[in-house]
């Protein structure tokens, strides 16, 4: 009897993660020519109608706190991050003695839909923390190494501020920064009076047009994600161009069982996925199962 024995697509590179990392991994590999697929444990996110930006309070179930107030823990339920401190099936464990959290956004860009936007250069210093007190290790790079990766990024993404020599915050290649407020105006006079150095954020915002993606209109509402992408996101800003190559198949829902090396365990002996699990790679997010739902319900930004 004859029998169809079908070949699994091959790519390049497998990426996992669409966040920072990973949307800028999919971005410059794929418009440098390799076919990536890139796995992503998340659901899609469609900014114009998922981030929150325009929404008044009284829109929100329980103004956004949540029942009990307990939306307030994950950042209440206008923030787009989609993720939470613990997430199910995700072990998490600090060092004794510490209470060390790190929270965890499951959703296309990752945590770039509702991070603060300070974007800082690590300084010199930072590469060798090992010589200077003697704690981590110093990097096998130094900051001149990265420097020019550094510029390349930031006149990508867009970041204000301004060149000030400061030691610790290298400068970068910025767009203007805005204009300061009344408050912020008080606080440099009273920090020049006491010798602090006082210099305006480097923040990932755009007060520039900068390849087709308008300024920021000042509604002060980054951490509900950009509806008009003025600030830096990997759903609006890496993706984008990287799904446009052609090159780029992005599964969401997904994440791999186990990378496949010399020292790994025949599959076999790995748990089998349960039957409502696709085969190779899909672990359901505990916030928005897949198989329930494809695309983020409408509470999309609530944890
Ligand atoms: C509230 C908040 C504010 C922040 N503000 C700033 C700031 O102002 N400046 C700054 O520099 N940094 C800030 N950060 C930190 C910054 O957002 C992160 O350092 C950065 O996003 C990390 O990039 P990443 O690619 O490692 O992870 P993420 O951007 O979180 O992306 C990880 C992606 O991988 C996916 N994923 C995870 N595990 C799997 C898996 N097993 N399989 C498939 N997919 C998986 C996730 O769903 C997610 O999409 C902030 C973070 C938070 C939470
Ligand atoms: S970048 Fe500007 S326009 Fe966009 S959410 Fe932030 S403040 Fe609003």
């Amino acid at each position: 009897m004859s029998q169809v024995i079908r070949s699994p697509k091959q790519y390049d590179v497998c990426i996992i993660g669409s966040g920072a990392g990973g949307g800028m991994a999919a971005k410059v590999l794929t418009e440098g020519g390799l076919n990536c697929a890139l796995l992503e444990a998340g659901p899609e996110v469609h900014p114009e109608k998922d981030f929150k930006m325009l929404m008044w309070p009284y829109e929100a179930p329980h103004r956004g706190a949540g029942v009990g107030g307990r939306a307030r823990e994950n950042f209440g339920e206008f923030l787009a991050p989609n993720g939470a401190w613990h997430i199910e099936g995700e072990p998490y464990t600090s060092a004794p003695g510490s209470d060390f959290q790190w929270f965890r956004s499951r959703i296309v860009g990752g945590r770039t839909n509702h991070w603060g936007r300070i974007a800082l250069r690590f300084a010199p210093v930072d590469f060798k923390s090992k010589t200077r007190d003697g704690l981590g290790d110093d990097w096998p790079i130094t900051y001149e190494d990265l420097s020019p990766y550094y510029d390349k990024v930031e006149s990508y993404i867009g970041v204000f501020g301004t060149k000030e020599n400061v030691p610790s915050a290298p400068d970068g290649v910025f767009l203007p920064p805005p204009k300061p407020r009344c408050t912020e105006l008080m606080v440099k006079k009273a920090c020049d009076k006491l010798n602090i150095t006082c210099i305006p954020s480097r923040l990932a915002i755009l007060t520039k047009s900068v390849n087709g993606r308008l300024p920021c209109h000042y509604c002060g509402q980054c951490g509900r994600g950009c509806i008009t992408a003025s600030n830096f996101s990997s759903s609006q800003v890496l993706i984008p161009p990287a799904l446009k190559t052609g090159k780029l198949t992005m599964i969401t829902g997904a994440k791999p069982r186990a990378p496949k090396n010399a020292s790994t365990p025949e599959p076999s002996s790995w748990p089998p996925a349960p039957a409502n699990r696709r085969a190779c790679c899909s672990i359901p997010n505990p916030l928005y199962s897949p198989q329930e739902s494809p695309t983020p319900p409408a509470r999309s930004a609530d944890t």
